[in-house]
């Protein structure tokens, strides 16, 4: 049976687009992958999509603005960009519904991030600030099909399974990166400058956070579905 995947929606910023979206191209890549995709909007009370998370089989939380310091114990830094709390709440509580339920969670970029905050982890608010000597993460105005840079995979990770490698290029387009690792999760992949650009939780239940957006790179490069392949799988254990 194929699975359902939930994908939190919201609105990024009411001067861009009003309405509660997620972009088209997880939509395809969960679609592609053979789940059923639906859309969790950003709504006051997420605890009520606790009776809808008894029919979902996986979770992915997308990409999209900067989580907000106050949810990881910080003031804003001056480089710190769009915030939007209640999306900040609605995200966290999906992760805690999922993971209390035992689902498979995939967090993409600004995902693994509130999933690494989710799991008490703290974040760099702005690379450049931070971390002077890192590379660069950021490659727009670049096409985001575009290999940018560089990472070194665990080889004893399912990442690493995913890709077949323990090295490969991925897009960046984040300023944030995840600071203190959460409890639970460990690194699996990072960038040339030790910028954690992927974990995995320690314990049984799938959890997977990627700094990268592969949902961008499988039309080019193939092998990028091969993580929402993987994920589909472990979400279809539950799909009974
Ligand atoms: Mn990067």
């Amino acid at each position: 049976m194929k699975p359902i995947i939930a994908l939190s929606s919201y609105i990024a910023n009411k001067d861009v687009f009003y309405g509660y979206g997620t972009s088209g191209d997880y939509i395809k890549a969960i679609d592609g992958a053979g789940g059923i995709p639906i859309q969790l909007p950003a709504i006051k009370n997420t605890q009520d999509f606790e009776r809808i998370f008894r029919q979902v089989d996986g979770l992915l939380i997308p990409g999209g603005c900067d989580i907000a310091p106050y949810f990881f114990g910080e003031q804003p830094e001056q480089k710190l960009g769009y915030i939007n709390a209640a999306v900040d709440r609605h995200e966290l509580a999906l992760i805690r519904l999922a993971y209390d339920a035992g689902i498979p969670i995939l967090g993409i970029c600004r995902g693994h991030q509130v999933i690494n905050v989710a799991f008490g982890g703290t974040l760099y608010q702005d690379i450049p600030s931070a971390l002077p000597d890192a590379i660069g993460h950021n490659q727009s105005p670049c096409g985001r099909e575009e290999l940018y840079h560089k990472i070194d995979i665990l080889p004893s990770s399912r990442l690493c399974r995913m890709f077949g490698k323990d090295s490969i290029y991925v897009n960046s387009f984040h300023h944030q990166a995840v600071k203190q690792l959460g409890e639970g999760l460990r690194a699996v992949a990072v960038a040339p400058d030790g910028v954690i650009e992927a974990f995995e939780g320690t314990g049984d239940r799938f959890v997977l956070g990627v700094q990268f957006h592969p949902e961008n790179m499988f039309g080019l490069y193939p092998e990028f579905s091969n993580l929402f392949r993987e994920f589909i799988e472990e979400c279809k254990k539950r799909a009974i």
